[in-house]
């Protein structure tokens, strides 16, 4: 059972959470017509009166871009202000994240995304590790992620998520941690919930944005990092073998933050991890306020 905050904004008001209720009728839940953000933040671990979040105005951005794709105009700015009063309202003492959601209200059928009433909520919930942070083991998927001709895959839309559902469950079922889901041409695309890196040869490689990946607000900030420490980052396809013969894999994402792979499928990765170890550190520092390389990507929030 997950920790809810206690403070929702539903309906343009900010309500306590268990009053916050949507009629078995919505239209979004039927078609998968909603689109949601995910963000991280922290108390300050110098001042808990304050707290820390982490890339507000990416996430505020692709939420709104998410909102585009399903014909609701809902600038970057004012959900950047709606969730700055949510966690005011909130107070939270712990880690947690926000799940902001964007959606058609409407209540009837047909799917469609004009003339339809649209609605947007927040409410979060604590959230401390979401994978095992020491590594993790992963199934090449046979479920594959969908492509961009066929739905938006820039924005995080709901719909798109059963293929990562199928995905993960799959994965858990047959006893590995997470799922690498390939795109259509077959190549290495990203796992359920998360982008995906591999190290080669003092290198890192990604997936670039032609290849069906969502637009990762953690993988722009580890490509970031890693470019400052002077590691060379390539954006390029990958094929599946390139991760059993990885020096180093990892994932990357808001709940996942920086989560080394210990195995992919029967391959064994090594356990000498020096790059995804200098990233990683790196990273929590950052998101802690521990690190003033990149102060405009902490968001702070006095209570
Ligand atoms: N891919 C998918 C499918 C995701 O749901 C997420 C989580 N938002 C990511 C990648 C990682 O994105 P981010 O770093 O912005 O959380």
């Amino acid at each position: 059972m997950h920790n809810f905050l206690p403070i929702t904004y539903f309906e343009h008001k900010f309500i306590p959470f268990k009053d916050a209720n949507i009629s078995i009728a919505t239209h979004a839940l039927h078609y998968g017509t909603g689109a949601f953000g995910g963000m991280r933040g922290i108390p300050n671990p110098d001042n808990p009166e304050q707290i820390l979040l982490f890339r507000l105005d990416r996430h505020a951005q692709r939420l709104s871009n998410s909102a585009k794709f399903l014909h609701y105009d809902l600038p970057a700015d004012k959900i950047q202000q709606i969730i700055i009063d949510f966690v005011k309202q909130n107070k939270p003492d712990k880690s947690f994240y926000i799940r902001p959601f964007v959606y058609t209200s409407d209540l009837g059928i047909a799917p469609r995304l004009h003339k339809i009433e649209k609605n947007f909520f927040i409410y979060g919930l604590e959230l401390g590790d979401y994978l095992p942070p020491d590594g993790i083991s992963c199934r090449v998927s046979s479920w594959y992620r969908q492509e961009d001709r066929s739905l938006p895959l820039r924005g995080k839309i709901s719909g798109a998520y059963i293929t990562s559902s199928l995905a993960k469950t799959e994965a858990v079922e047959s006893g590995f941690d997470e799922a690498i889901l390939m795109n259509s041409q077959g190549k290495v695309c990203e796992a359920s919930g998360m982008n995906i890196f591999i190290v080669r040869n003092g290198k890192i490689i990604t997936p670039g944005f032609d290849q069906d990946i969502l637009e990762g607000i953690t993988r722009e900030s580890v490509i970031t990092i890693a470019q400052d420490l002077g590691i060379e980052v390539i954006e390029r396809s990958v094929d599946k073998t390139e991760l059993f013969i990885a020096d180093e894999v990892f994932l990357s994402g808001t709940a996942a933050k920086i989560t080394p792979v210990k195995r992919v499928e029967t391959y064994q990765l090594s356990s000498n991890r020096p790059i995804t170890n200098k990233l990683k550190s790196k990273l929590t520092a950052i998101t802690a306020n521990q690190d003033k390389s990149h102060q405009d990507w902490v968001y702070k929030i006095d209570l």
